[in-house]
């Protein structure tokens, strides 16, 4: 009755060097907003999805299937309102490391029969990192505390000693709020700005930003002021799926793609940020097409979220003192 999961290729960029002449060992991202059971069973409206396509005792097995399919080092995921019974027990058990911050006031409280609040998870593989902090972040806009968070860790790389900055978020939804999310994001920048900063011994003086990862749905589209922010912070981060496309310049056309009551929506409001000079982008995970999504768009029986995931490997730049 279910029908097999879309399939979707990782397209190495031409730049990347072949796995076994790489020197500096990938690192596999994933971002992934998983749709909160509750949300999609009690407030989303999505139409043309049946309700029993949602059932949570065959849908967790979905969302976990895509992501034992890449089994990324980095899983950074939103509207988990399943993290105590479900994905931390699992990804535990699968040499997962996690952490979940919930919303302050999450939407599924509104929903009967919930099964608590959703959130932010971020899990790392503990085979690969150590952990070297951990910052849970309510985003405030002009000073007042919202009602959206992020998550962001410092890891270290058990192989190379590297450090990694990785950021997961979720974003206030809705038209109407652009300049709450721009505040949000600049919230975020402001944080991930301190948290990057490695200052000498003693000093204030900033000797080096660790390279960055933020992950997240933004729910802003690139036309919106907070994109415009990213893009052009301090932090020098570019997006990683815009290498996706034939000019390298260009988002994907969707990473959402549903139908509610209000109509059909199709819009690219996930990404991954990466510091551009820090760090390269080496695959990604193309976006099955129109064909493969299927005319009920998503979720559907053959997908168990509105969003899609996104996934890249990425290493670290050589630094310039080990060219030479
Ligand atoms: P958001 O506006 O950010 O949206 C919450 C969720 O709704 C998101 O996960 C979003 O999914 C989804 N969503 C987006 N568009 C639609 C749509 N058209 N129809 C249905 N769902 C949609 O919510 P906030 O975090 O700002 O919280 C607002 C809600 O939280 C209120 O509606 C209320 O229910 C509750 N609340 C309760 C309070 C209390 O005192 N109990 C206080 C404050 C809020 P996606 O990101 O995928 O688009
Ligand atoms: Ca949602």
């Amino acid at each position: 009755r279910r029908p097999a999961r879309p399939h979707r290729d990782l397209v190495y960029l031409s730049h990347a060097a072949p796995a076994h002449l790489q020197h500096n060992p990938t690192i596999r991202v994933m971002q992934w907003n998983i749709l909160a059971q509750a949300l999609g069973e009690g407030k989303d409206g999505f139409i043309r999805c049946p309700l029993d396509a949602l059932n949570w005792q065959e849908r967790k097995y979905l969302i976990l299937e895509e992501i034992l399919t890449y089994r990324p080092d980095i899983l950074c995921l939103q509207e988990v309102d399943h993290y105590y019974d479900t994905f931390q027990p699992i990804m535990s058990g699968l040499g997962y490391h996690g952490s979940f911050l919930a919303k302050p006031w999450s939407p599924c409280l509104d929903v009967e029969q919930n099964n608590g609040p959703d959130g932010c998870a971020l899990f790392y593989r503990r085979s690969r990192f150590s952990l070297q902090a951990t910052a849970h972040l309510r985003l405030s806009a002009m000073m007042l505390p919202t009602n959206q968070v992020a998550i962001v860790q410092t890891l270290t790389c058990r192989a190379t000693g590297r450090q990694l900055c990785v950021a997961v978020t979720h974003l206030k939804a809705r038209s109407g709020w652009e300049r709450l999310r721009s505040a949000q994001g600049t919230d975020l920048l402001h944080s991930l700005r301190t948290i990057t900063s490695q200052t000498a011994g003693g000093q204030n003086q900033v000797v080096s930003a660790l390279p960055l990862v933020v992950c997240g749905d933004f729910n802003a589209e690139p036309s919106e002021d907070v994109y415009r922010r990213f893009r052009s912070s301090p932090l020098g981060l570019d997006s990683a799926y815009k290498l996706l496309s034939s000019d390298g310049q260009t988002e994907p056309p969707y990473t959402t793609w549903k139908i509610r009551p209000s109509g059909e929506s199709c819009s690219t409001l996930d990404y991954i940020w990466y510091t551009q000079n820090a760090l390269s982008v080496e695959c990604l995970l193309d976006l099955p097409t129109e064909d493969q999504i299927g005319p009920d768009r998503l979720p559907s029986y053959h997908y168990p979220s509105d969003h899609l995931s996104l996934l890249c490997d990425i290493s670290f730049r050589d630094e310039p003192h080990r060219l030479m």
